[in-house]
């Protein structure tokens, strides 16, 4: 294969940085434990699973099974405590709080609850999360936050804030803010609960519009089974442990 000399440069920087097969989350026999002592409880079991970039990886299962409890941990957002877990080749077992605070620059995180400022404008949001890394704040933060908050529909409302928004609209605000400063990595925890049919549609199908562009990969939790053909593959948890729907009881 001859590369076209355009591309070239391009594709060496982003290959060295990333071998093509490497996996950008891979957990190996990963098990986690709330509790100590005699309320020690455990919650994930033996869970292996290699997610490649580009991805997009819909988890489902019953409540309280543990999809939220295996997130948090690939968000770098809970130590992990046994078992191995890679996310952009990092080792998170044993990481320090400094390599955890570096990895969650690379992730978006977008939860059922918007959890946007309510103190900040549509736009104050999204630039926020600009902020936060160095190499854009000699960049027109403000038109790249309207710019995107145009994509998702949002260029007459950026000036607003939260609290006259519709859930559909604060949702996409906090899609914007998830993916302004183009993380590797989105996860996404029930992000349509608080919607409806339509906005949920909307909100998810904006997600993949947005990875596609952006080659990032997600890894979103629903019990949502209207959204799951947006999926390049669905895994299934239940009681903490992950199986894949033909195995799964009740898929
Ligand atoms: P899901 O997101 O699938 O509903 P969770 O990951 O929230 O499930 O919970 C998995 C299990 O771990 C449940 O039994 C839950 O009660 C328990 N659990 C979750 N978070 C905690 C915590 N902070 N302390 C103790 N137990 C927890
Ligand atoms: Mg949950």
């Amino acid at each position: 294969m001859t590369p076209t000399p355009t591309a070239t440069a391009q594709n060496l920087a982003l290959s060295t940085q990333n071998a093509p097969d490497t996996p950008v989350i891979s957990a190996q026999h990963l098990n986690h434990y709330f509790g100590e002592g005699d309320l020690r409880q455990q919650a994930l079991y033996d869970i292996n699973l290699d997610i490649h970039a580009g991805e997009i990886i819909i988890m489902t299962g019953p409540s309280g099974s543990g999809k939220t409890t295996l997130l948090t941990l690939m968000g770098g957002l809970r130590s992990a405590q046994d078992g191995s877990l890679k996310i952009l080749g990092q080792e998170l077992n044993g990481a320090t709080k400094r390599q955890l605070t570096a990895l969650r620059r690379n992730i978006g995180y977008i939860f059922q609850a918007h959890n946007l400022m309510t103190f900040l404008t549509a736009k104050q949001n999204v630039r926020m999360a600009l902020e936060l890394h160095n190499k854009y704040l000699d960049q027109d933060m403000d038109a790249m936050s309207a710019t995107l908050l145009e994509t998702v529909g949002l260029g007459q409302r950026m000036d607003y804030y939260p609290d006259s928004l519709s859930g559909g609209q604060k949702q996409r605000v906090a899609i914007a803010r998830a993916l302004i400063s183009r993380p590797k990595i989105v996860l996404a925890d029930e992000p349509t609960a608080a919607l409806d049919k339509k906005s949920g549609r909307d909100v998810v199908e904006l997600m993949q519009k947005l990875a596609k562009e952006q080659h990032c990969t997600i890894l979103l939790v629903t019990h949502d089974n209207r959204i799951l053909d947006i999926a390049d593959r669905i895994v299934y948890m239940e009681n903490g442990r992950l199986a894949t729907p033909s195995q799964a009881t009740e898929a």
